[in-house]
């Protein structure tokens, strides 16, 4: 059976820097109808809070998705320093 994403996502493993390696330029999201970032990231980073953008990079998996789908350029995007980040198992 294939596993769902979100079991896939629960085991990976993750250091997390305590400096956000993507920055998003919130002013942008305002005037930003589509809001894609929120249906692309597969890691649920990006949500709604009553009408705001709201994001946190910790469970980020750096597939690069939002930066692509952001029309507003919006998105500073950057790999997590050094050793940082997400640790994917195989197999
Ligand atoms: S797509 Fe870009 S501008 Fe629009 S809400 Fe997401 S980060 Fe903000
Ligand atoms: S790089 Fe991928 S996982 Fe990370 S915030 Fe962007 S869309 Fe989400």
């Amino acid at each position: 059976m294939t596993a769902k994403i979100e079991e896939k996502l629960g085991t990976l493993h993750y250091t997390i820097d305590k400096e956000a390696h993507i920055k998003v330029n919130f002013d942008a999201c305002n005037d930003c109808e589509n809001k894609a970032c929120i249906r692309g990231c597969p890691a649920q980073c990006f949500e709604l809070v009553q009408d705001e953008v709201k994001f946190q990079y910790e469970d980020c998996i750096e597939c690069g998705t939002c930066k692509i789908l952001c029309d507003k350029k919006a998105i500073e995007w950057n790999y997590p320093r050094g050793t940082f980040g997400v640790v994917f198992r195989k197999g």
